[in-house]
């Protein structure tokens, strides 16, 4: 076996691995014909026919809805907006504790401190690395209104025991599916699997509309308050009779009718390119299983993992050689892996020093908040294993690789390997 790249052999793949691409001639048009018509977006911030969008913004709404077999679909300008508007919904405010996975993007914590609640972070499963409900009953506390599951990097959060800790404690569940759509947990479409779920359409999704989102609920009065914080709410609520006032500020969180355009062509596309997805994954495991230093993405059972992001867990103790070592080796043979996901959240600077509103510390000492919440290193030990040392991440399951790519990034893993003790 040749050299290792590392050591001044010939790298393995000396190209990029192919772009994730999913728009064509099919968006393209759709959007030519929304510039044609001239209307970009239809939208009217008041009590008006036009309060729900134009034409292709309902029309996507109705497809997405169909689409995931729930009743109401609501779409936004991002999953970050979604979220917000999730959270103001649920009727969350100033001294209620909202439980989150400290490993996610940042908005899925942040969105609690938007109507001054207290992120509570909750530790993660070590297989599937969402919010695990032991970790969640744990810092359950009386404060408590509402948890955020996401489904990281595809996998379904576990929502059977999840759901039943919510009914007990009378919690609204939000699942950040923005990483998941077309995953499944007992045949059910992830998004659809708590009160209120948010999907992402930003560029890096598994579809998207260069950025957008949209929100989904079963609920008549969730999405009826969603599409309101959308909306600037407050110039509405008299007009459309709607009595409860809580948390009816309202946004500018509206999508175009260039972003719904493109999002129903892209929905048309999203089955096939989750097939894709598997595949991509499922070829990378049946070789990479072999190795004992790795363990591949573990799959709950019900669960269809829908493989925004391939986890791999590397085990430094079985080669002696460090995750930090073992990922520059890897790139040096041509590909780029990632070390871990992010930051585990509450490491941020804005939760380390509890400054969000302001200076003085709010909604941290608000007098309405009479708990106390603990953000030190350490209260999530998974998750900071995770990022420090175990989890490497792979951004390489999508449409656009070939049988090809595949081999070279299991090449490289055989190179590596074969080589070890040459570290
Ligand atoms: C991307 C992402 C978001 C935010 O999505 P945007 O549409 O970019 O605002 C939220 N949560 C998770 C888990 C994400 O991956």
């Amino acid at each position: 076996m040749s050299e290792l790249a590392i050591l001044g052999g010939d790298p393995v793949r000396s190209i990029p691995f192919p772009d994730y691409v999913t728009i064509g001639a099919d968006e393209a048009e759709a959007v030519a014909e929304v510039m044609t018509s001239t209307v970009l977006s239809q939208y009217l911030g008041k009590w008006h026919k036009d309060f729900f969008g134009g034409p292709r913004v309902q029309k996507l709404e109705e497809e997405w809805a169909t689409h995931f077999g729930i009743k109401h679909a609501v779409t936004v300008n991002s999953a970050t907006s979604g979220l917000y508007a999730a959270l103001g919904a649920s009727g969350v405010g100033p001294g209620d504790e909202v439980i989150v996975s400290p490993y996610t993007m940042t908005a899925s914590a942040s969105c609690v401190l938007v109507y001054n609640a207290i992120p509570v972070f909750a530790d993660i499963d070590e297989n599937i690395f969402t919010i695990s409900p032991e970790s969640i009953k744990r810092v359950l506390s009386e404060r408590t209104k509402a948890i955020v599951v996401v489904d990281i990097f595809g996998h379904p959060g576990d929502f059977e025991k999840i759901m039943e800790i919510a009914a007990e404690n009378n919690l609204i569940v939000i699942e950040d599916a923005a990483q998941a759509p077309g995953a499944y947990l007992n045949e059910r479409c992830a998004g659809t699997l708590a009160d209120i779920g948010v999907f992402s359409l930003n560029y890096h999704k598994t579809i998207h509309t260069g950025e957008g989102g949209v929100v989904v609920s079963d609920n008549d009065d969730l999405a009826e308050r969603v599409q309101l914080i959308r909306n600037h709410a407050e110039v509405v609520v008299e007009e459309k009779g709607v009595s409860n006032l809580v948390n009816m500020l309202g946004f500018n969180y509206r999508m175009t009718e260039i972003e719904a355009a493109i999002g129903s062509e892209q929905l048309k596309k999203l089955e096939a390119l989750t097939s894709e997805r598997i595949r991509c994954a499922d070829y990378l495991t049946a070789s990479l299983k072999e190795f004992p230093a790795l363990s591949t993405p573990h799959v709950s059972a019900g669960a269809v993992h829908s493989y925004y992001v391939y986890p791999l867990k590397y085990h430094a103790e079985i080669t002696g050689v460090s995750r930090s070592k073992f990922a520059e080796v890897l790139r040096a043979e041509g590909l780029p892996v990632g070390e871990g996901y992010v930051q585990p959240i509450y490491l941020q600077a804005m939760y380390q020093n509890k400054i969000v509103y302001g200076s003085s510390g709010c909604p941290f000492n608000c007098p309405l908040y009479s708990g106390k919440v603990n953000y030190d290193k350490g209260i999530c030990p998974v998750a900071e294993r995770m990022h420090e040392q175990e989890l490497l991440t792979l951004n390489f399951t999508h449409a656009n690789m070939t049988e090809k790519d595949l081999d070279d990034i299991i090449t490289i893993f055989v190179k590596v390997f074969d080589n070890i003790n040459k570290l």
